[in-house]
């Protein structure tokens, strides 16, 4: 069977999607190969971290967009803020972008990361970035993802999740066992998601079809959770796992990669139980909800409402996060509802 990438109306967004994202893991991967926490990375001004990774990674993939789709918006999650305040974090950053670009001036940088605050907003087409979901995840270096999507009229249509640490064979239960290291996602609407080597990814192949599974019953599924008990409540989630019948550990790891696990069947439940009135980041979902979604999963908040990536940088109409096979979603938010609202 031939593996070519067959012709599709987004063939060029789908090209531009994946190479980005290659680009950007390569430069993750080199900062963290010899990272130096000290040097590489500081506090935002909400105190979650931030690192050389995030910020280059962020700029490679806006200097791309610009060139390949100039007239397409993008929405990320890093600005110039941080590396104004630090010459040394900034110095470091222009470094590692010109490992792939060495003629680039920091003036660039500048502007490729300040280009990336375009607010989303109903029928538009505008790309959202993620470029180190999980950054915590990448400082203990587990999992971690570069997430991007091109969004056209409030939904999803291209998303690229590169998973730089994640097993392309891996061992359900546990992400970080296997081999070859690292997995790229592509999906399309309405074509599937589709896997391949993240270090080895060529934009001219198709991939490696990967599907959601459902489990005979929900008491046998496996669900994942944020490793970060702050972003996601444990207690409850275990409770509801409980309720479902599941006896299995949590899987606990950073980032969307845990959409990865759902839709290549290493777990068949994400959830993400909301803490206080915490509303959540679309770059943390939209590459998400597509890699799952086309793999036949469902995504919803923790009332079964689907998610509506119109209302700015937060979705503001949506709790927490129910990310399942699609035959088990119902039964899953129903038990989800019962147990919060108990
Ligand atoms: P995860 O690795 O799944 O825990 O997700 C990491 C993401 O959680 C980060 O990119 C943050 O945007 C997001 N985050 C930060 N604080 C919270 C919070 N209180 N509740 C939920 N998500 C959060
Ligand atoms: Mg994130």
């Amino acid at each position: 069977m031939s593996d070519a990438a067959t012709p599709s109306p987004y063939a060029a967004e789908r090209r531009f999607a994946i190479e980005a994202v290659v680009s950007a893991a390569q430069l993750t991967k080199a900062v963290r190969d010899d990272f130096d926490p000290e040097a590489e990375a500081v506090s935002k001004a909400d105190s979650s971290p931030v690192t050389v990774a995030d910020l280059g990674a962020q700029a490679l993939v806006s200097m791309a967009l610009a060139e390949v789709l100039p007239d397409d918006p993008m929405m990320g999650e890093e600005d110039f803020g941080q590396l104004a305040e630090s010459p040394e974090l900034a110095e470091s950053v222009l470094q590692r972008v010109r490992a792939q670009r060495p003629e680039v001036t920091l003036d660039q940088v500048r502007e490729a990361l300040d280009r990336c605050d375009d607010p989303a907003g109903p029928g538009r087409r505008w790309w959202t970035l993620d470029p180190v979901d999980g950054t915590k995840g990448f400082l203990r270096n587990e999992q971690y993802a570069i997430a991007l999507a091109l969004v056209e009229d409030g939904e999803v249509v291209v998303a690229a999740m590169g998973c730089p640490n994640l097993p392309y064979c891996g061992e359900p239960g546990d992400p970080n066992v296997g081999g070859p290291i690292g997995v790229l996602f592509i999906a399309e609407r309405g074509a599937g998601t589709r896997m391949m080597p993240l270090f080895e990814a060529d934009a001219d192949r198709a991939g490696e079809p990967v599907h959601a599974a459902a489990p005979a019953s929900t008491a046998e599924a496996r669900y994942a959770e944020s490793v970060e008990a702050a972003h996601s409540n444990q207690s409850e989630a275990a409770r509801i796992g409980a309720a479902l019948g599941i006896t299995a550990e949590p899987v606990r790891l950073d980032s969307q990669t845990k959409y990865a696990m759902v839709a290549r069947g290493d777990a068949s439940i994400y959830l993400r139980v909301p803490r206080g009135d915490y509303r959540e980041n679309i770059w943390d979902h939209a590459a998400g909800m597509l890699v799952v979604s086309e793999a036949g999963g469902r995504v919803s908040d923790v009332e079964g409402k689907p998610f509506d990536i119109t209302t700015g940088q937060r979705m503001t109409g949506n709790r927490g996060a129910v990310v399942t096979a699609a035959s088990i979603h119902d039964e899953v938010v129903a038990v989800v509802r019962s147990v919060l609202e108990g």
